[in-house]
């Protein structure tokens, strides 16, 4: 297996993986998924960021490019809510959670001075709370609230969601 200082991978996701996509994220990688995008687009874009595609359609399983291993890609099967194909990616991968992302875009979150985030954020939040994260993509603040422990709650326990899945998948 790769050495421990390898970067952790990127993904992109298919058109039906958008839920996924975000909750990746939140687990710290980075995850391209837009609406309506091209098979041969979204294996051009894996190819070209060295990302791994994750798609539930079996056809772009087949293409040449995926099965003689110069695309990397994960079938998750279908069916799973985005909770089990969160435990499928992590589990089959050998992922760890690390850092969250923002779950918007996938950017690096950074803590920024509280002042500075006064004018972005709602007051009870900013009286509330010590330490804020602006995402460096996309500009967003974030805070430890009610809807960041929910999400943490979540990935804490994601590996109970593995889904026990009937032995007809190849
Ligand atoms: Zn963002």
């Amino acid at each position: 297996m790769s050495a421990d200082s390898s970067p952790p991978p990127s993904f992109i996701c298919d058109a039906m993986l958008g839920g996924l996509a975000r909750w990746l994220r939140a687990a710290g990688y980075d995850a391209y998924w837009q609406y309506g995008q091209h098979d041969r687009q979204l294996i051009e874009l894996a190819q070209c960021h060295h990302a791994i595609l994750l798609t539930s359609d079996s056809g772009i399983m087949q293409r040449n490019i995926i099965r003689d291993g110069t695309v990397r890609a994960l079938f998750i099967p279908q069916q799973l809510d985005r909770y089990q194909q969160l435990a499928f990616v992590l589990r089959r991968l050998n992922l760890p959670l690390i850092e969250p992302r923002c779950m918007s875009c996938g950017g690096c979150l950074k803590v920024i001075p509280r002042d500075l985030a006064r004018p972005h954020v709602p007051p009870k939040a900013w009286q509330f709370h010590d330490t804020f994260f602006r995402c460096q993509r996309c500009g967003t603040v974030l805070w430890r609230g009610t809807h960041w422990k929910r999400i943490a709650e979540r990935l804490a326990h994601i590996d109970d969601y593995f889904p026990h899945l009937t032995s007809n998948e190849d």
